[in-house]
């Protein structure tokens, strides 16, 4: 996969699932846009980083997806965009009766409404340049549901609508759009939610991994980062030209109970 002179935007990337893809993409050769709501030195040393290990150039954007123009504006200051990567999310878990509404606004805004307007400024640059991938990072909770999770499986589900719409529109041209479902993948929003299921379950940290986490991830695996940068490459690739406006699921036969 050679993705050289083309360049790469992956939101949400200073960690986690989106830092994995910017790793691949810089990996195949690409320009690399990583992205958070932070601006600290240690952001800017990843950009870094990576350009050294790969060859290419890295530039880290700060800007705060829960923020329609902030998100229209990254891609307007990164000024290029072949492959656009929503990935930003956040996560929180409270029954919907009890869900606050700012927690719900966030995460609409930042996992589904930032993809909307990213999608929109880049795609404008992916028509001048005669090709363009727009990849969603959805979740396996954007196929099926779970308690508790309410704003992010909405979320979730809208974006792999969203997926299918900005397929059709550009069914024509040279431009895919899709969805990763991944299952779990032990990033730091994960992480983050094991010490609370500890407590609720009453059980040790592999345990949960195992009875909690993975209840419903038949391969009992973790899915890694490397393996959706992987999934996302091969979105790219001339093998992939026809596959749009459709899901890809990454999640160890999660949605094949
Ligand atoms: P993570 O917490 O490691 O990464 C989330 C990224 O989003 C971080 O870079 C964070 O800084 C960024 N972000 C958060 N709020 C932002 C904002 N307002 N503006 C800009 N950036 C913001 O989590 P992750 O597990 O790597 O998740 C990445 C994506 O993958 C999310 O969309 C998540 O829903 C999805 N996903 C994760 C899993 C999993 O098991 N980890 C499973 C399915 C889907």
């Amino acid at each position: 996969m050679e993705l050289r002179g083309k360049t790469a935007i992956v939101t949400g990337s200073n960690s986690g699932i989106g830092l994995g893809i910017a790793r691949e993409m810089a990996r195949a050769g690409a320009d690399v846009v990583l992205n958070s709501f932070t601006d600290r030195d240690e952001d800017h040393a990843l950009a870094s980083e990576l350009a050294d290990a790969h060859g290419v150039n890295v530039r880290y954007i700060k800007a705060d997806l829960s923020k329609a123009d902030e998100a229209r504006a990254l891609v307007e200051q990164a000024g290029r965009c072949d492959i656009l990567i929503n990935n930003a999310g956040i996560q929180h878990v409270a029954p919907v009766e009890k869900f606050p509404i700012e927690k719900w606004d966030a995460i609409i805004a930042i996992n589904l409404s930032s993809a909307f307007h990213t999608t929109a400024a880049a795609l404008p640059m992916m028509r001048d340049a005669g090709w363009g991938r727009v990849i969603n990072i959805a979740s396996a909770h954007g196929l099926t549901a779970s308690p508790y999770k309410a704003a992010y499986i909405a979320a979730k589900h809208g974006i792999v609508g969203l997926s299918k719409t900005v397929a059709l529109e550009t069914a024509r041209e040279p431009i895919t759009c899709n969805a990763v479902c991944p299952g779990y993948v032990l990033t730091p929003l994960v992480e983050s939610q094991i010490p609370d299921t500890m407590k609720e379950y009453g059980m040790g940290r592999d345990e949960v991994i195992e009875k909690v986490l993975l209840d419903r991830q038949p391969s009992k695996e973790f899915a890694t980062v490397e393996q959706l940068g992987g999934t996302c490459l091969f979105l790219c690739s001339d093998a992939a030209t026809q596959i749009t406006g459709t899901t890809i699921s990454v999640d160890g036969g999660w949605t094949a109970l």
